[in-house]
Order: C-alpha cells, then structure tokens, then sequence
C-alpha cells in the first residue's frame, strides 16, 4: 500500500514514519510513505500558500491552487490501482478501527493535512473523496492527524505485524476493548498477577479474559455495549 502524504510540513510526517513497526515495514516494501510539500507547488515568488478567508475573519487558509498542482502531480507519481484522497479535519466522520479496516482495503491513500484556518473548501469539494477527524478537538494542523491514520491502517496490511503481533483479538476487533494483560515480575509492591493467569488452565484462562474485557468496556466505553 501507498501513503502520499500533501503537508506544509513533510518533516513531521518523516519524522513520526520512520520508527518501530511503520519504520520497518517501509524497510521490507510492504508499505510506502511519501511526504509532499505543498510549497513546492506554489508559484508565488514568496512560495506563499496561504491568503485571507473571503468574507472577513481570523486567520489565513491554505489556497487551492498549490493544493491542486500537490495533488495531480502526486497522483501521477504513484501508479494504478484503488486510490482515495482524504482530507484530514475536525468537520470529517470521526475515525474508528471500522474506518481504518475499509481504508486498508485501498491501494493508495493521498492524504491532505490542512495548517491555519484550515484550507479553501474548493479543495475538499474537488480534490477528496473522504473528511476524517481524528476526534473532537481541534489541532494545529493535519500532521499528526495524518500519522494516526497511517499507522492504524498500515498495521492492518498483511505483513506489517508479524504473528505475534496480530490485531485480530486486539480492541475493537469483536466490539470489546481487549482484556487486562499482566506480565513478570508476578508480584509487585504487594500487588499479584491474577492467579488464574498462572494456573496453565486454559479454558478458565479464556473465560476471565472474555469477563474482564466486558468489565473494561462496560466501566470505559460503555457506548460499544449499545
Ligand atoms: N478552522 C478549522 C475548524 O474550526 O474546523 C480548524 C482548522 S485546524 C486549526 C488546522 C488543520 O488541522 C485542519 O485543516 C486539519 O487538517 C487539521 N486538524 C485539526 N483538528 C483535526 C482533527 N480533529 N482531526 C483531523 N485533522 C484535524
């Protein structure tokens, strides 16, 4: 899969990529990461992209022209397949694991980080397919928006986590959030490890991991139970 990623600020998107699991599976092909500056495509002679929102009002938007130039140059680079273009904003449908499964079924994601104000609605309207929030408050910019996104859908491409790692019986996965996990040293200022974690049994094992991941939900996200 291919993230091409359009950003005042490639060397936040850079940056975050290149560690851990996102990092390697860079390394071994199974994923691409591509930051693209949007002030490369401007043609001002200041390189500025940004200008005052018509109407009156705080702040700067980001111009669709340089947007435009970003996005048709970037969508050249990076061949065929099922591509979509997301505009990350605090207007878009709040993003969950389901909207991560459907991302990853693409073989392409462009994704738009606003800065400022955000950007020209001209630009969302006619450049994207999709607006996702990554919740109910409001960011600087898309950037870190932009990272969440990639590493929850890259970590559902075949491959990227090793079996070990598998996501299938992580939270959210059958609509629980996942069980209470414990590891060594079993005691720890006073405080044990569940015995029956320690028993080997592994029917009683699986019964509390299924009762506790219920516990967890109903007292945390009681809204996943409805
Ligand atoms: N004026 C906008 C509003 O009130 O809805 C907020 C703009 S915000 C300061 C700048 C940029 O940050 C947005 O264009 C968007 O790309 C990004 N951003 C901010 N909050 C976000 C969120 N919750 N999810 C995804 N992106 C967000």
């Amino acid at each position: 899969m291919r993230f091409d990623v359009m950003t005042l600020f490639p060397e936040m998107i850079d940056g975050i990529v290149s560690y851990s699991i996102i990092g390697r599976a860079q390394e071994k092909g199974i994923i691409e990461i591509h930051s693209h500056n949007i002030r490369d495509y401007s043609e001002d002679k200041h390189r500025r992209v940004d200008d005052t929102p018509c109407g009156g009002g705080m702040g700067m938007l980001m111009s669709i022209p340089p947007i435009d130039r970003c996005h048709d140059a970037v969508k050249k680079a990076g061949g065929q397949g099922r591509c979509r273009t997301v505009y990350m904003s605090p207007q878009g449908r709040v993003f969950n694991q389901k909207i991560a499964k459907e991302l990853s079924e693409y073989d392409r994601l462009i994704i738009l980080c606003g800065h400022y104000e955000g950007v020209d609605r001209r630009a969302v309207e006619m450049l994207c397919d999709d607006e996702i929030s990554v919740g109910d408050y409001v960011l600087t910019g898309g950037e870190l928006a932009a990272c969440v996104l990639i590493d929850s859908v890259s970590r559902l491409i075949k491959g990227v986590l090793s079996d070990e790692e598998c996501h299938e019986k992580e939270s959210f996965s059958d609509g629980l959030l996942e069980y209470p996990q414990y590891t060594r040293p079993i005691e720890y200022k006073g405080r044990r490890v569940p015995e029956v974690l320690l028993s080997g049994n592994h029917r009683k094992i699986e019964e509390w991991r299924r009762e506790t991941a219920y516990q967890l939900t109903e007292k945390n996200r009681p809204d996943l139970l409805k």
